[in-house]
């Protein structure tokens, strides 16, 4: 009796010694719209750190957002682990200018970057809208508050002296809701930096006849000459219905970004699940398809890396 009293005990402290060691973290990634490609990037981290909980305890979920600022504000404020931001906005979230002037976020730090993201813009093609200058006295979708293309859209109008006074409406939908109001002729023209193909604009090319537009001419010139994340970009023909030519405009890429706060082992088991599983990475959206490891590693990074990450691009020996 009593020998059995004393295996009980014993039993129940080993299981509770289990129940500790393999207490789950969860971690949360802030994405964008569920019909852009942040959403994708997010949820194929997760699915790969998922993968291995067993071993690492770590859990990741990845909920649709409002986008880069949203995401940048939201790991800022402890509420996020990580997030998707655009190169743009890691640059000024980090040196405190442009929509974060007086807001250094010192803490932000980069992990990686992910696919070019074009500024795209999508007209009906009963709008008349043929350039980007045409789109003044017409309704355009200029984004969300809190996107990325929101804040590059103020960049870009800023640049050609304009605002969001010189369209007829300036409406603040979501990608997830733009598409479906351009079909519905609620506004001639939506602007989504966005990486191809996506399911948005899929959608608005697929539901009214509309055009991708060319985004060009001096003030753009100069944003990218001046801009070290701007780069000039083109929309390849025949990715959507309708529009079998080149577009040509500018962009931006897509970066994984995170903070000073997140422990390193947490984003060494991050960043070791996407790279170790790195072909199953890319074949998880086409956007992802021609993404190297050196590059994401080095372009459209303006934080510091995060030492966690670090870590494991040394024992890779992809950096000194
Ligand atoms: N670039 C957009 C943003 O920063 C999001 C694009 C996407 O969801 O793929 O808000």
């Amino acid at each position: 009796m009593r020998t059995f009293r004393i295996t009980a005990l014993a039993a129940v402290a080993a299981l509770s010694a289990q129940v500790a060691t393999a207490q789950e973290k969860f971690i949360t990634i802030g994405t964008g719209g569920q019909t852009g490609v942040y959403f994708v990037v997010g949820q194929s981290i997760c699915r790969l750190v998922n993968r291995g909980t067993a071993e690492h305890n770590l859990k990741c979920t990845a909920p649709s957002t409002g986008g880069s600022i949203a995401n940048i504000n939201a790991i800022k404020a402890g509420d996020m682990d990580m997030g998707v931001a655009q190169s743009d906005w890691q640059f000024h979230a980090y040196n405190g200018s442009s929509q974060f002037e007086g807001q250094k976020f010192d803490k932000l730090r980069a992990v990686f970057s992910v696919h070019g993201e074009p500024f795209t813009v999508v007209a009906r093609a009963d709008s008349g809208v043929a350039s980007f200058d045409d789109l003044f006295g017409k309704r355009v979708n200029v984004g969300n508050p809190g996107s990325g293309q929101r804040a590059t859209m103020d960049v870009v109008l800023n640049a050609m002296g304009k605002s969001d006074s010189d369209f007829a409406l300036a409406s603040e939908l979501k990608p997830a809701e733009q598409s479906a109001a351009l079909g519905d002729n609620k506004v001639d023209a939506i602007i989504y930096t966005v990486g191809h193909p996506n399911g948005s604009i899929q959608e608005a090319t697929s539901t009214v006849d509309a055009k991708l537009v060319n985004v060009t001419g001096e003030a753009i010139d100069k944003l990218v000459a001046d801009n070290p994340y701007y780069a000039k970009a083109t929309i390849p023909g025949g990715l959507y219905k309708g529009n079998d030519e080149d577009t040509e405009t500018f962009g931006v890429k897509a970066t994984f970004v995170t903070s000073s706060d997140v422990d390193d082992d947490v984003v060494y088991t991050v960043v070791k699940a996407v790279f170790d599983n790195f072909d199953r990475f890319k074949g998880l959206h086409p956007a992802f398809a021609n993404l190297k490891e050196e590059d994401m590693i080095s372009g459209g990074l303006s934080a510091p890396l995060h030492p966690g990450a670090e870590k494991y691009y040394k024992e890779r020996g992809w950096i000194q």
